[in-house]
């Protein structure tokens, strides 16, 4: 034998052993602040990954151990009333109905059959639909939206915005939008509903955002998650839904281009965010759905922060348990409810767009068993007839009360205290806040849920700015 055959089969049998002793494990952790800290300060991956109130689930992959054996101080905190939740989370991507090869993975679409539907569907139905490419990403990939609205209807139309996969290892979360549209150009002929919806709306569906980092965990590591931006040489990546520009490069987003949550080099950096800022420019939508997976929620803004519930916070509440319902019980819930995460897409079209914008977390993992796919499906066609019936003017009855501009003078300066703001003056609103009487005040940063802290500080700045304003008139 050859020597060369001989270190073959050595390096062979040492990689076999290796690879056997990688465990890649889900670890279930209680949530408090500290243990967000140190998962957010050693680049842990814990995002979309079954969370809740109560319990943070993280990667514990090699990479993780390594990192958690040089912080011992760090890993006796996190290990203290954990558990395994998954022994092995990549488990859930080789399962026996997938082919191994890289042109099929079953029930789930590859990059191309996705496009190659997407064409077809657009051919079926050309009075319904329009396929456009709205952007190409930095690996020369196109990004394709299709919208559906009945081309021969002169009714007034809203606009929606339906995307899937900002995550690349969230295969179900291209899947539902698929379904969805297939669902009402199958039914617009013969069903009430969706001839309805396709008559007054205009319907822009965006079922794979992040086509680089798809085709990635597709092909090559089913656990990735962003896109495939380059640093220097190696293909780094930026997390997508951290790269909104809506308090960017606050909490819950990493600065390291090493970590699952990177934030990017600046805000709205990359390709597949422009598209978003695009689409809304061109359809002004009124309600917006994120799809991702997995930890069956459906949460609203705001993200960037846990100080505070926005001044709309009824509202998404009220959709917010009805879709909870539709999934057949998904916790509706603020997102920052669970760890706060800066520069995300509800956030940014809300925030910024002033748009009804959710994120719903779609089942118990990032690839559902084939056979929970259909319910998935189904459910989720459903939930956006729901939003599409019933979330075309959402804000319409929203009165401009006492108790709404004193909430919108508060998020502002919670806004503005947030690290790493652009916006840094809230002279004005303090100054307006001095007109109402301290007690209404209070009444609505009880109503906001106004963490006791924030309050100190934000009546001490009223304080402050009043004692200023009164020198001044002297
Ligand atoms: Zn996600």
């Amino acid at each position: 034998m050859k020597p060369f055959a001989i270190a073959k089969i050595l390096t062979l049998g040492l990689f076999s052993f290796t690879f056997n002793s990688f465990s890649s494990q889900v670890l279930q952790v209680p949530n408090s602040p500290v243990n967000q800290k140190i998962l957010d300060k050693l680049d842990l991956d814990y995002a979309c990954m079954g969370n809740t109130k109560d319990h943070l689930h993280f990667h514990l992959d090699q990479r993780a151990k390594n990192i958690l054996e040089s912080n011992k101080f760090s890993k006796t905190s996190l290990f203290k009333d954990s558990k395994i939740v998954n022994e092995n989370i990549e488990s859930q991507f080789d399962i026996e109905s997938f082919s191994k090869t890289k042109n099929d993975l079953g029930i789930y679409h590859t990059h191309q059959e996705l496009v190659q539907e997407l064409q077809e569907t657009a051919k079926k139905y050309p009075s319904l639909t329009e396929l456009k490419v709205v952007g190409t990403t930095v690996e020369g990939n196109d990004i394709h939206a299709i919208v559906l609205s009945n081309k021969k209807s002169t009714l007034d139309k809203k606009s929606f915005l339906v995307t899937g996969t900002h995550h690349a290892r969230e295969w179900i979360s291209t899947e539902v939008p698929l379904a969805s549209i297939q669902d009402l150009l199958q039914s617009f002929s013969s069903d009430d509903e969706a001839s309805t919806i396709l008559n007054n709306s205009t319907l822009v569906y965006v079922p794979m955002l992040n086509v680089d980092g798809a085709i990635f965990s597709r092909t090559q590591q089913r656990m990735w998650r962003k896109n495939r931006r380059k640093e220097g040489i190696s293909s780094t990546g930026v997390d997508n839904n951290r790269n909104y520009a809506y308090e960017w490069g606050g909490a819950g987003a990493s600065g390291s281009a090493w970590s699952n949550t990177f934030r990017g080099p600046e805000a709205m950096s990359e390709v597949e965010n422009k598209v978003i800022a695009q689409l809304h420019d061109q359809y002004d939508f009124v309600t917006a759905i994120s799809f991702h997976s997995y930890s069956e929620l459906i949460l609203w803004p705001w993200g960037f922060t846990d100080k505070m519930k926005s001044k709309d916070h009824k509202i998404f509440e009220k959709y917010g348990k009805k879709m909870g319902a539709i999934m057949g019980g998904y916790k509706p819930i603020q997102a920052s409810g669970l760890y706060p995460a800066s520069g995300v897409f509800d956030d940014y079209l809300y925030g910024q767009h002033g748009v009804l914008t959710y994120t719903i977390e779609l089942g118990k993992q990032f690839v559902p068993k084939p056979s929970e796919v259909p319910t998935i499906n189904s459910n989720g066609s459903k939930l956006l007839r729901y939003m599409f019936t019933e979330a075309r003017a959402p804000f319409e009855n929203v009165a401009n009360t006492t108790e709404y501009q004193i909430a919108q003078a508060l998020e502002n300066i919670v806004k503005s205290l947030n690290i790493n703001s652009e916006v840094t003056s809230y002279t004005n609103e303090l100054s307006a806040l001095q007109s109402f009487k301290k007690e209404q005040i209070e009444a609505v940063m009880k109503d906001l849920d106004m963490s006791p802290l924030t309050r100190i500080q934000i009546n001490r700045l009223i304080k402050k700015q009043a004692l200023f304003n009164t020198l001044q008139d002297k």
